[in-house]
């Protein structure tokens, strides 16, 4: 009877552990929830007037009619540059909590995936001819096209190649495409400062910044590495990086080819 006892006991004992640990993880992913909606409101928010001040400053900066003084352009061009920083900001942050919720607006298409980051990547010739740094870009055609979403893709190209140009100083970047073994692989290779090895882990995370990494510009959230994961893994996909530190980085994007692993109602059947 008492071996009984004790056995309704421990019985007890685990069903009120359970029970506990259930409304914990209840209980956080209400704050997730709440979270993300709390960093949707104030992106978006944010988002109107600074489009408002803005254009006006854009205007104001391109006016070739009354053109400004050199020190009113020195001035408000440091306005506008980070006013668009902040205006970057706040839309990756958008888009991360729309991802995170599920609301994201994604649409893939069959892409020809050479051709259309051969134009994305070309966007970047003239500010790494401005540093010095030799561009090198190798895209070779899968068989077949491949399917993305077309905004995405452009945020994923973007922010990677912004990060290679933001921290190398001398050298180049290489950008590949290869088809392997049944996915799309994306290599951006840069020869810049690297990424210390205890880091590594951390840099697809949130607001994560390497600590003293030296940098063209300090300009940066840490937002920018893990949309780009987020971003990859609505297709499916999954994204590596290896570092050397003072030698270089790689970073790795895998698409798998075909559609079985995209969301059905997302794909649309032709390019458009
Ligand atoms: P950030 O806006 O700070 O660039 P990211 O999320 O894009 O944010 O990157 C996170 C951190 O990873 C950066 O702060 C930087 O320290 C490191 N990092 C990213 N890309 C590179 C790269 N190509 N070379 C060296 N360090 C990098």
């Amino acid at each position: 009877l008492r071996l009984l006892a004790r056995q309704v006991a421990a019985d007890t004992a685990r069903a009120r552990a359970y029970e506990e640990e259930r409304r914990r993880a209840e209980q956080l992913a209400e704050l997730d929830r709440a979270k993300t909606a709390f960093f949707s409101n104030v992106s978006h928010e944010f988002r109107t007037p600074l489009t408002l001040m803005l254009g006006p400053l854009e205007d104001a900066l391109t006016d070739t009619e009354e053109p400004l003084a050199s020190h009113q352009r020195e001035r408000l061009s440091l306005v506008y540059r980070n006013g668009m920083r902040l205006s970057k900001l706040v839309n990756s942050l958008l888009d991360f909590s729309r991802l995170e919720a599920g609301r994201a607006k994604v649409a893939f298409q069959p892409t020809d995936l050479p051709a259309f980051t051969a134009e994305l990547v070309s966007h970047f010739e003239s500010a790494a001819r401005r540093a010095g740094l030799l561009l090198t870009v190798d895209l070779q055609a899968n068989s077949e096209p491949v399917w993305v979403d077309r905004e995405a893709w452009e945020k994923v190209v973007f922010n990677l190649l912004s990060n290679a140009l933001k921290y190398t100083f001398e050298g180049g970047i290489t950008v590949t495409l290869r088809a392997q073994g049944g996915e799309a692989v994306l290599r951006v290779r840069d020869t810049g400062t690297g990424i210390p090895e205890q880091a590594l882990p951390h840099v697809f995370e949130r607001f994560h910044r390497v600590e003293g990494a030296r940098a063209r510009s300090h300009e940066g959230s840490g937002i920018g590495l893990a949309l780009v994961q987020e971003l990859v893994k609505l297709h499916g996909g999954s994204i590596h990086v290896r570092s050397v530190v003072g030698e270089g980085s790689t970073f790795s994007v895998h698409l798998p080819l075909g559609t079985a692993h995209l969301p059905s109602g997302r794909v649309l059947a032709r390019e458009e």
